[in-house]
Parts: C-alpha cells; structure tokens; sequence
C-alpha cells in the first residue's frame, strides 16, 4: 500500500509546476552568443497556454527559461520531447526537430519494442544551419538531461545494430560520425544515477495495470474520438502515453532505475571536445537521528511530501547488487542530489565559475539549494535566483564558445 501511494505521489508532484504561476526576470545585456541554446524540458511537459497565443513554442518546466528575459536576445530554442520517452527514443525525437525531419526510432528499437519505427514529421528545422560551424548548447532540465546526452552519444557512435537492420535506409543519427556538432552539454537536476524512490515502490504493479486498462478498454480511442488527446507532447498524447508504459525497458520511469542508469552509463560516454556542466538541487536539511529532512529551500507542493520520503529512507541493496545510503537521503523532491552531480565513475571536476571548466569532464557546479520545480523557476523565486542559474549558463555559453 505504501509503495502505491508512494507512486501516485511522485506522479503528482512531476505534475507539481502545473498550477504555479511562472514570471521572467531581466538581468543586463550579456555579449551574444554564436550557437543556439536549446533547452529540454523533463519527463510529463504540458504545452503551455502562451504557445496557442504566442505560436512561440514552450513547454512546461522551459517556459519561465525561455520567456526568460536575457534568453529573449540569444537564440534559444524548446523543442518537445514525448511525455514518457526512453533516452532513446527521446535522442531521435529530438534529433528530428533540430534537422526538420520525420522521427526515425531505428527498424532494429521499433522492432525490440513493438511501435511503429516513425513518428512525428518535422518539415522544417528548429534554426537553420546546425553544422560543425554552428554548434549547439544543449540544456536539459530532469529527464532532458539524459535526453541530450543520449543525442550526443548516437550523434558520435551510431548503432550498429541499427546500420545492420537498415541498411542504406539507415538514419543519419544511426550512421554515427556526426561528432563536432555540440558545444556543451548542461544538466539540471538531472537523475544521472537513476532515483533510490523506484526502489521503494514497484512500478510494474501500479502502471502496469494502469496502461493495460487504456489499451484494452479502448480509453485511448474513445478519449481521442471526444478531443481529450489535445494534450500531446511530440505526437504522443496522454492517453496513449498509459499504452507506452507497459514495456518497461523503453520508458522514462522504467529507466531510471538505479541499475539500469549504470548501464546506460557506460553507454553514455563522456566526449573529449565537449564541455559538461551539471547542477545538483537540494532541498532537505539535516535532522537528528542521521536522516535528513524537508528544508527551507522546498516550495512547490506536493514536491515536500515525496521530499520527505526520499530523505527517510536509510537505504537499501537494488536487485543489481548496488548498496545505498545515507548519501542518498539529500534530494530536491524527486531527484537524489548525489544523483545528479555526475554519472558515477565518469571523470568530473567541482568548480565555481566557467572560466574554469576543462572539456571532456563533468564540470560539476556547488549544490543548489532548491527544489526540482523550483529550479527551473516553476514556483516562485527571485530574480537573483533565476540569474544565478539561468544568467549562469548564458555567460557560460559565451565564455566557452572560443574554445570549442
Ligand atoms: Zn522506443
């Protein structure tokens, strides 16, 4: 009983920036950069009501970024990614918006998990001109972060299985030796190391039936045939999204799991001419007894509840064989703080300021105290707040641009 309500909870407080109001801030002009930002929203992104208005582009947890006063002088971009897409299938969709092509998710994937190997049609590219000249600065917040490193990852490597099902009809993202089009990498509360609260429920048993129920009464159809499916996240609707996550080895939650971000950790490599830089997010403060506790820093409900479960829990062994602990208490509602510095033996380096980052290592920045909405500004925050974050990674884009 307690890991189902565990689950509902964390669902909910994914869901938590919904309601909360999202302002911009402004900071001085900054000198302009030469590649675009582009920043990836986590797990559950909603459209944001300013996109049918505007027709600019936004999503829940990039909106307050986006609309983020300096960023509006930069050249910054928020594509969508699908609500509960695997790090794989999210590297493809997002790969298809920044090239304006038709989502590929590789004949050999589609086939392992059962959905159509295309998704989504891009006509046009998010910019024009991405190339070796014209890198990108990619930003993930959450989940987005795993997302971008994946891109990056295929964009070097390839799949060989993939070149082995397709052939000639190979994707370009699949075909590998597209190294040199990314200029940075940084991640935001990022759950590098998986999430220690999976380990405290069983997904399978709540989800499982859950998804199960949509696609075999037909829910999915009926909500569709009634236009509830407006809420679509890179062509995938909610509804349909309950269908995704019964194969646990291709959707967001099911993967980040402890063990299996250690093997996808291995996959993920770090590039030696990349700059990686990462933000962990706490929200907790020490109690007695050796359990942390809900801090100051929490501000979005119900993000203090799952906060609170995180911190109490002492630890235990993954079905892997990992052992974990008290250092997994320290979180920001969702995502363990020691999760997101780094992924775990992959070379890093603490530092305070950009101008002393080194390529090709996690450049890892002091602790933010916060919560996992707050840190994208979702909830209320101030604007020296937004500026130590946002301003951050804009003065950081130029400052290694030379570089690069
Ligand atoms: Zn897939």
């Amino acid at each position: 009983m307690r890991k189902r309500l565990l689950c509902f909870l964390l669902t909910a407080a994914l869901l938590a920036g919904l309601a909360l109001p999202c302002f911009a801030a402004g900071t001085s002009a900054q000198t302009k950069q030469k590649y675009p930002i582009i920043l990836v929203h986590g797990m559950l992104a909603l459209p944001m009501p300013d996109w049918l208005i505007s027709g600019k582009q936004s999503w829940l947890y990039t909106q307050t970024m986006l609309n983020y006063e300096p960023f509006t002088d930069y050249e910054v971009y928020a594509p969508g990614i699908g609500p509960v897409s695997s790090s794989w299938d999210g590297a493809c969709e997002l790969y298809a918006q920044l090239t304006g092509t038709t989502v590929d998710y590789g004949e050999a994937h589609s086939k392992a998990h059962n959905h159509p190997r295309y998704g989504k049609a891009y006509t046009e590219p998010l910019f024009a001109g991405w190339s070796k000249e014209k890198k990108v600065h990619l930003v993930g917040h959450s989940y987005g972060g795993l997302w971008v490193r994946m891109l990056e990852t295929l964009l070097r490597k390839g799949d060989a299985a993939e070149r082995k099902a397709s052939g000639k009809s190979v994707s370009p993202l699949f075909a590998g030796g597209h190294d040199g089009l990314v200029a940075s990498i940084t991640t935001l509360a990022t759950p590098h190391n998986g999430v220690s609260a999976l380990e405290l429920l069983d997904l399978d048993s709540l989800l499982g039936p859950i998804g199960s129920f949509f696609a075999d009464t037909g829910m999915a159809d009926f909500s569709a045939k009634v236009g509830l499916d407006f809420l679509k996240c890179n062509g995938v609707a909610y509804t349909e999204m309950l269908r995704l996550l019964q194969d646990r080895n291709d959707y967001s939650y099911g993967e980040v799991t402890i063990d299996r971000m250690k093997e996808l950790n291995k996959v993920m490599t770090l590039n030696p001419k990349v700059y990686y830089f990462s933000y962990a997010v706490d929200a907790t403060e020490p109690d007695t007894g050796g359990v942390r506790k809900v801090g100051k820093a929490m501000s979005t409900f119900p993000l203090h509840i799952t906060c609170g479960f995180i911190a109490g829990d002492k630890g235990g062994t993954t079905a892997g064989g990992y052992k974990y602990g008290a250092e997994w208490q320290s979180n920001d509602g969702l995502v363990n703080t020691v999760s997101a510095k780094y992924p775990f033996g992959q070379t890093m380096k603490n530092v305070t300021a950009y101008t002393a980052a080194k390529k090709g290592i996690w450049n890892v920045f002091p602790v933010i105290e916060g919560d996992h909405a707050g840190v994208v500004a979702t909830g209320f925050k101030d604007a020296a707040y937004l500026d130590a974050i946002l301003g951050n990674i804009l003065r950081g884009a130029v400052a290694i641009e030379a570089k690069v």
